[in-house]
C-alpha cells in the first residue's frame, strides 16, 4: 500500500530550498543537496514540522538511517517525543548487531541495527534524506521486521519520483520534496 499525504499538505516548495549537483559522488549521478535547506532554520524547521505532523501519535521509534538520515530523523524524534534508533555503517555499532547488504544507486552498501533497538510490536517509522531505488529503505524494513518490529511507513524530505523507489516499498510513503 502506497499513500501520498503531500498534495493535500504539502503547500510549501520545499524543494527551491534544495540544490542539484551534477556528477556527484560519481559521473552520471544527479545529487540532491539537501544542505541549504538545512542552513535555513526556520524552512528547515517547518520541513521538519511537516514531516512529522502526520504520525504524531502513532510511533514508538525513529529508525534513522546513517549519515544524512540522523539530519532529519533525529528533530522528528524531538518533535514527536519518541525514541531514536540509528543504522548504522557496518562497525560502528558497539553492542550486538542485525545486519544487511543491500545496493544502491551508486555501488553497495552495508548497514547495522543494534539487535535489542527495536521490541517486539513497536511501531517503527524509518526516516532518510532522499528516496532514491528504494534499496536501502526496503533494507531496513527487513531488518526491523526480522526485529518483530512494526513498520508504519517511511518518511523522507525528497524522493527521486523517476527511479519509482516506493514502488518496492509495502509501506506508506511520505515525502516532502519531489525531484
Ligand atoms: P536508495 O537506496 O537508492 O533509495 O538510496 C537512498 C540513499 O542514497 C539515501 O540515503 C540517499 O541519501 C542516497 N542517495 C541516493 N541517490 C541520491 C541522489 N541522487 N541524491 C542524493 N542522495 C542520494
Amino acid at each position: 500500500m502506497n499513500m501520498d499525504f503531500s498534495d493535500k499538505e504539502n503547500a510549501e516548495d520545499f524543494g527551491r530550498y534544495c540544490r542539484v549537483i551534477e556528477n556527484f559522488p560519481k559521473p552520471g549521478i544527479s545529487f540532491k543537496d539537501i544542505t541549504p535547506l538545512l542552513l535555513n532554520g526556520e524552512v528547515f524547521k517547518r520541513a521538519i514540522q511537516t514531516l512529522s505532523w502526520p504520525y504524531a501519535g502513532k510511533v514508538d521509534a525513529i529508525v534513522c538511517i546513517e549519515a544524512r538520515g540522523f539530519l532529519i530523523g533525529a528533530p522528528m524524534a524531538f518533535k514527536l517525543s519518541c525514541g531514536l534508533i540509528p543504522v548504522r555503517k557496518k562497525g560502528k555499532l558497539p553492542a550486538k548487531t542485525h545486519i544487511t547488504t543491500y545496493d544502491l544507486e551508486y555501488g553497495t552498501d552495508t548497514l547495522e541495527i543494534h539487535a535489542d533497538a527495536v521490541k517486539s510490536g513497536q511501531k517503527i517509522l524509518i526516516v532518510d534524506d532522499v528516496l532514491a531505488t528504494g534499496g536501502t529503505a526496503k533494507a531496513v524494513i527487513n531488518l526491523i521486521r526480522e526485529l518483530q518490529g512494526i513498520v508504519i511507513g517511511c518518511a523522507f524530505l525528497g524522493e527521486l519520483t523517476d527511479l519509482k523507489g516506493r514502488n518496492k516499498l509495502d509501506v506508506p510513503i511520505y515525502s516532502l520534496i519531489k525531484f
